[in-house]
């Protein structure tokens, strides 16, 4: 890659940079979809991908600084044991809903979002994220908007603050 910075998948600024196996970094969301759209090779040169690799992301990916993130948005992990940030991106689309929603009460306050190419609908009258396929209890989220201390923060997209 000629400007390792620069991500193939989304053409932006690399975001939580993922190596995988074959030497090819993507950022790390931006992998996760590829895999759970069904591709399951690298995007670059089509090796495998193993099929661990969001579990191992988790461990080996671990974000340096919450400080600079912006998002404001947060939500429960599926274990229940802290509030994690949504990527800035998916912040950014459900803050705009939310603006539009408090000058706009009339309607129902549901709206869909696709988080990691799965649907989704969040609701701003419960505060609860839902798979729109996937009606198990873990595929709801509590969510909630709120400037928290950083340091409260288990992390962001399911990638982990550095301890
Ligand atoms: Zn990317
Ligand atoms: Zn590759």
């Amino acid at each position: 890659m000629s400007d390792s910075t620069e991500c193939c998948i989304c053409f932006s600024p690399m975001k939580l940079p993922y190596t995988l196996d074959c030497n090819h970094t993507f950022c790390y969301l931006c992998i996760k979809q590829s895999l759970f759209s069904g591709n399951k090779g690298c995007p670059l040169c089509r090796k495998k991908i193993s099929d661990n690799l969001v579990e191992n992301a988790v461990s080996s990916l671990q974000v340096s600084s919450l400080q600079e993130i912006n998002s404001s948005w947060l939500y429960i992990s599926r274990s229940g044991d802290g509030w994690w940030y949504y990527d800035e991106e998916t912040s950014d689309y459900i803050e705009n809903k939310w603006i539009e929603y408090q000058k706009n009460r009339e309607n129902d306050g549901i709206i869909e979002i696709n988080i990691l190419g799965m649907k989704c609908t969040v609701d701003f009258d419960l505060m609860i994220q839902k798979s729109v396929n996937n009606h198990k209890v873990h595929a709801r989220k509590i969510i909630r908007k709120d400037k928290v201390n950083p340091d409260k923060i288990k992390g962001i997209a399911g990638v982990q603050k550095k301890q």
